[in-house]
Order: structure tokens, then C-alpha cells, then sequence
């Protein structure tokens, strides 16, 4: 069997690896390294792609959340409301920029962001809504964008692990006011270092998000507002353009290993699998379970004993991280946040897991609980 892993990005690489050595070779050959024609080509593709009108690829999809708020005008003190339980940039811009984040929880199946929490925790400062679409599926968004016109708020999707998605038959990052992802390998549209893009159907705000990646620069060397130095390098882009064909069967790759395990699992008592949110697809970036008999990090250690590695997303509530100023919450608002961290343990899920892979890991689960 091979060797099992949370991401298996040499199995992947070896289906592909004329088209792409062929492609980081023309790059080479071309010398055209920092917006060349590959991260052009990129751009329009992947454009098609979503169905959208503008995409502004930057540096990785940390500086795509930090450029998408720049781009807002938002005043220091303004409130920003997004997911307790997600991955940190997405506050970490926030307080970056001098904004305050308001966190809210998460719905305990679906692990995403609440819309009566975010309705609830809409002050007079607040100025937008990051709605995160954890592991793989969209928020909902027919809410969160009813919420964001009541009360005319902008709405940033973060993308960065739903790539590919569909809300309602549009693209996951193109339905509120600015979408951002990631090309971080091991996401779903992963490049071989660091990468990320913006979306946005609104021109002006387009045009604004492109002159901030670039130093705040419209014109050569005239400078209207402080930037950022954000780029999507050429090799990069010329990886991005050979995987992008095949990120539709990357996920179907991905729901099939889901339905698997989902089959599996559903006769377990002690474990809850991950449950579909309405209108969306699922592109499974994680494959995230719930052990609910208290033993979820004994299972983690004898999963690792045999050779399966398993990973806790995430551990630790935003609002309980040291790095961010965010007190003055209490638990009580915070119950599923609260059990998810101590429940949720997420199985290896990539595009090249095998049938033999499979049926070991499900087999060690089950061995595990009986
Ligand atoms: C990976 C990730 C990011 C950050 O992307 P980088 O390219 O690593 O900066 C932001 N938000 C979420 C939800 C992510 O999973």
C-alpha cells in the first residue's frame, strides 16, 4: 500500500508531470518571471472558470482577505463579523488593518457560520460579514447576503477552501462583494509554493484591488495610496493552468473518497460524519468526522500507530488565541464552537487515495470503536 498521507501532492504531481514540467520550463525559457503571460492567461482562465468578471491573483490568500478589506475604506474601530471556528488569517487581517473583529459560532453540523449568530451580532459599527466556506462547502448564502443588504454591509467569501463550489449554481467566492482564495499546495486548486487571487464583479473595486497589490500604483511610479507588494508568480501560474482543467475531477475524486467514508461510518455510533449544508456542493478539502464518546484523541494517537495520519482542525476557538485582542466573550454563546474543538478530527482526503487506502483507514476506524 502506499504510504498514507494527509496530502498526497507526489501522486497527484506524477499524473501531470510532462504538462507541467513542460510548463515551469517555458516559463524558464521565456524569462518572463513576474507578470508575464502565464499569470495573464491564469487570470482569464480561471475567470471563465467561475463565471466572474474580474480575478486579481496576489501573493497567497492571506493577502487576498488583507486587499479585499483595504479596498473597503473601513475606519479603524469598524467591526468585521466572521466564524469563531475557521482558520486564523481571516481575523488576523482584520486586526491587522486596526479593524475589530466580532466573532460568531458555527452550526455544529455543518461547521459553518451561523446566520442568526451574525444577525445577532450586528452593531452600528459593523461594516462586513467574512463568511469562511469551512472544508469544502458554501455558508449560507442566500441569508448572509439578506443580512448584508438589510443592514449595507459588504460581504468577503472566503474562498480559500471551497474553490470549485457551487452556491445555487454560482461559483463559491462570487456572490458576495469580493471572493478570495488560496493556492496553497495542499488546497483544492493548489500551486507548488505560495498563491492566491481576489474576485470581484465590481469594476471599480477591481481596478482599486489591482492598484493596491502593485504599491498603490496606478500609474508608473505615481503612488495614490499605501499598497502592498502582492504577486502571483509566473511559475506558479503556469502550474495553476495545467491543474485547473482537472479541478473539477480533482473534486470528484474528493466526494468520492467522502461518500466512502460517509457509507462507512454511518452504522458507528460514537461518530458523527460531516453533514451536508443546503444549495451547495461540497468539495471536501477536509473530510472532518465528530467523535462524540470523548475519545477523539485516542483515536488520533491509534490511527498514527498505524501509519494513518490525522489532523485536528482547529483546536483552539479564534477567541481564545493569544495573539488577538478579542475579550469580552462568554462560552455560553459559544456551544458548538466549544464542542467541535474538543470533537472533530479530519481523515486523510486528497484526489489520489486509492481503493486499498481506503478500506484501511475505514477498517482502522471501525477496529478502533468496536
Ligand atoms: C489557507 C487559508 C487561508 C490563507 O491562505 P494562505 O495562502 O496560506 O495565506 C485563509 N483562510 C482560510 C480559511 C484558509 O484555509
Amino acid at each position: 500500500m502506499r504510504k498514507l498521507q494527509m496530502v498526497d501532492l507526489g501522486a497527484q504531481y506524477q499524473k501531470i508531470k510532462k504538462d507541467i514540467d513542460q510548463a515551469i520550463q517555458g516559463v524558464i525559457d521565456s524569462s518572463a518571471f513576474i507578470n508575464g503571460p502565464e499569470v495573464k492567461n491564469f487570470q482569464s482562465e480561471l475567470e471563465s472558470y467561475l463565471n466572474v468578471k474580474h480575478v486579481i491573483p496576489c501573493g497567497n490568500g492571506t493577502d487576498a482577505l488583507q486587499i479585499a478589506l483595504m479596498a473597503l475604506d473601513l475606519q479603524p474601530g469598524d467591526e468585521v463579523i466572521t466564524a469563531d471556528f475557521t482558520f486564523a488569517a481571516t481575523v488576523e487581517v482584520i486586526h491587522l488593518l486596526g479593524l475589530k473583529s466580532v466573532l460568531v459560532d458555527v452550526d455544529y453540523d455543518t461547521y459553518l457560520i451561523d446566520p442568526e449568530k451574525i444577525r445577532a451580532a450586528i452593531t452600528p459599527k459593523t461594516k462586513a460579514i467574512i463568511p469562511v466556506h469551512l472544508f469544502g462547502q458554501c455558508a449560507n448564502m442566500d441569508e448572509i447576503m439578506k443580512i448584508a443588504k438589510e443592514h449595507n454591509l459588504y460581504v468577503v467569501e472566503d474562498t480559500a477552501q471551497a474553490i470549485g463550489a457551487e452556491y445555487k449554481g454560482q461559483k463559491a467566492g462570487t456572490i458576495g462583494t469580493i471572493g478570495t482564495t488560496s493556492f496553497f499546495p495542499s488546497k483544492n486548486l493548489g500551486c507548488y509554493g505560495d498563491g492566491g487571487a481576489i474576485f470581484t464583479n465590481d469594476d471599480a473595486l477591481a481596478h482599486k484591488m489591482r492598484g493596491i497589490c502593485n504599491h498603490g500604483m496606478y500609474q508608473r511610479y505615481y503612488h495614490d495610496e499605501i499598497g502592498v507588494n502582492s504577486r502571483l508568480d509566473s511559475v506558479q501560474a503556469a502550474i495553476l493552468r495545467v491543474k485547473l482543467p482537472h479541478l473539477d475531477d480533482y473534486s470528484k475524486a474528493r466526494k468520492k473518497a467522502a461518500d466512502f467514508y460517509n457509507e462507512a461510518f454511518a452504522d458507528v455510533d460514537a461518530l458523527l460524519t460531516p453533514k451536508f449544508a443546503e444549495d451547495t456542493t461540497h468539495v471536501f478539502h477536509q473530510y472532518t468526522m465528530r467523535v462524540t464518546n470523548g475519545k477523539r484523541n485516542e483515536l488520533r494517537d491509534f490511527l498514527e500507530s498505524k501509519g494513518i495520519p490525522a489532523m485536528i482542525y482547529y483546536p483552539v476557538p479564534l477567541r481564545k488565541q493569544k495573539a488577538y485582542d478579542t475579550g469580552g466573550y462568554q462560552d455560553a454563546d459559544f456551544p458548538n464552537t466549544n464542542k467541535l474543538i474538543e470533537e472533530v478530527i479530519s481523515l486523510p482526503m486528497h484526489t489520489e487515495l486509492d481503493k486499498e487506502q481506503l478500506d484501511f483507514i475505514v477498517s482502522s476506524v471501525k477496529e478502533f470503536f468496536n
